[in-house]
């Protein structure tokens, strides 16, 4: 009906500085209600070009402004986002899924922090030289911004992984043209409305918003992006691998995880369980760095299984603005069904489930029943080889095993093709070395989770991903190096 479609909040794209509608629509779900509330611009190869023209055309002006001026603009995007952070905050929440606490103390806190720390590093860059007294010379490095910036973005931290692309590729000097996920559009949409604001130039920041087989496609086979910056799953790093061949592109992939967390009997406990639980439950598991197969020693094995299944079922399921909620509702029901189909096969191989999915009951508010909700899942008793010990689940389901020897769970925890990201908790600092160094993972943790450093590198090996996102790393996807040799 009329009524219905005109509460329907209505996204268009932003390019060249304007809102410019779409011929076609994609519907867009509240996951925790199940109801159609957005609609998304189904963009494809048309409105791509548009974006690209537009994101040219801006490059040269952009790219000559000095990266104090570039900073400085930064600075104020960051504090419009910050000023509207509980209205972004609920935006996310409401299109995500997420809790409002979650959206209100990491994702929007965080893509505030992305353009503050960008705007920062950007002014601290010093380029190499050195010298061939014997021949008469020096050499001395330069870096200029490379163009289009092709960025892509998941659904599972929306704004924050958007603007952790965006912020380092303009700060450079880049233009951009940005493809959120289908999914979760809005925070960028409203991010977009205050660029001109913040002083961005128009054609600086483009956002084209759509599916990833239409719109996503176009910008990774567009000749005139020379780099994409891809977050998502490795099949889709695949295939965009594969499109931006005949290019020859720059690409920066960071992909998906099944992420160990190995418990020694000198771990600490009181500390270890609820990090652990957090780690393994946090934002409803949809975090590419959550710990999914937890590996405790046998000693310690039925005591860590007790209070951690205790602890798990203390977390409570519902209503994502219920600020108490500490696990909201799936992205999706495709995704949803997905989850619990492994948690389906994981009983028919004779696991156990021990708490959540298919064993404590789900009550849920009256406005909820038909939103895509699963409490918190640990399994046990699966073995190594199970799909839901090599597969990447994106749920908040974890597996609980017990190993005997060091030696034995460097082996167990190496055995999958991902390689993101592992927890090592002991209280013995020579266990914690040689275990962290042996580890295939682009990040440890040991005895805590989460916690990071933007300076440092972040990314994964192997089916994780290529290349590394950081305040140098960023800083050399983002630029074209070159290097001048002066005779004097
Ligand atoms: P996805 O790969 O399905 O989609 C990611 C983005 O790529 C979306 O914007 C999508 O529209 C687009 N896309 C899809 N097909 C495309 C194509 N053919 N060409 C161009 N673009 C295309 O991933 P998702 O389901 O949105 O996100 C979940 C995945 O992301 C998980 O695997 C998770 O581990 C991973 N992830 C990784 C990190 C990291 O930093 N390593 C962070 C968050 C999420």
């Amino acid at each position: 009906t009329m009524a219905h479609s005109k509460a329907l909040l209505v996204l268009e794209n932003f390019i060249g500085g304007k809102f410019v509608p779409c011929s076609s629509y994609i519907d867009s779900y509240n996951p925790s209600t199940g109801d159609v509330y957005c609609r998304v611009p189904d963009s494809g190869k048309e409105e791509v070009e548009a974006a690209v023209k537009a994101a040219k055309d801006a490059f040269p002006i952009w790219s000559s402004k000095s990266p104090s001026e570039r900073s400085q603009i930064l600075n104020k995007l960051a504090d419009l986002i910050e000023h509207d952070l509980e209205e972004f905050a609920q935006a996310e929440s409401k299109d995500q899924g997420k809790t409002i606490t979650f959206a209100r103390t990491v994702d929007i806190p965080r893509a505030v922090h992305n353009f503050r720390f960008f705007a920062s590093s950007i002014l601290h860059h010093v380029t190499e030289c050195t010298e061939m007294p014997a021949m008469g010379c020096m050499h001395y490095t330069s870096r200029a911004p490379v163009g289009v910036a092709g960025l892509i973005s998941p659904w599972n931290l929306p704004l924050y992984l958007l603007t952790w692309k965006i912020a380092p590729a303009i700060a450079c000097g880049n233009t951009v043209v940005a493809k959120p996920s289908e999914m979760t559009s809005v925070t960028a949409w409203m991010m977009c409305k205050l660029l001109e604001k913040a002083g961005v130039p128009p054609g600086v920041v483009n956002v084209v918003f759509g599916t990833g087989a239409k719109a996503g496609e176009a910008l990774v086979c567009h000749p005139d992006v020379p780099l994409i910056s891809f977050t998502g799953s490795t099949l889709t790093a695949q295939r965009i691998t594969e499109k931006s061949a005949p290019h020859c592109k720059r690409l920066s992939l960071e992909l998906g995880g099944k992420n160990p967390a190995i418990i020694f009997d000198d771990a600490d406990l009181s500390q270890c369980i609820p990090t652990t639980v957090r780690s393994s439950f946090a934002n409803q598991g949809e975090i590419c760095l959550c710990t999914s197969r937890i590996f405790v020693q046998r000693g310690i094995y039925n005591e860590f299984l007790k209070r951690f299944v205790t602890e798990a079922k203390k977390w409570k399921t519902g209503n994502p603005s219920d600020p108490t909620v500490n696990v909201g509702a799936l992205i999706s029901k495709e995704h949803l069904e997905k989850v619990r189909n492994y948690v389906k096969k994981a009983q028919a191989e004779g696991a156990r489930v021990l708490c959540g999915e298919g064993v404590d009951p789900l009550p849920l508010p009256p406005g909820n029943q038909k939103g895509y909700f699963m409490s918190p899942t640990v399994i046990t008793e699966v073995k190594d080889d199970s799909c839901c010990m090599q597969e990447e689940i994106f749920g908040p389901v974890t597996c609980v095993v017990a190993f005997d020897t060091e030696e034995e769970v460097i082996k167990r925890a190496n055995g999958v093709k991902y390689g993101l990201a592992a927890t090592v908790w002991s209280g013995n600092v020579g266990r914690v070395h040689r275990v962290a160094h042996r580890l295939q993972s682009g990040l440890v943790w040991t005895n805590c989770w989460l916690v990071r450093d933007l300076n440092l590198p972040f990314g994964g090996m192997k089916a994780s991903g290529i290349g590394r996102e950081g305040a140098k790393d960023s800083y050399e996807f983002f630029t074209e190096v070159k290097t001048i040799t002066i005779k004097h």
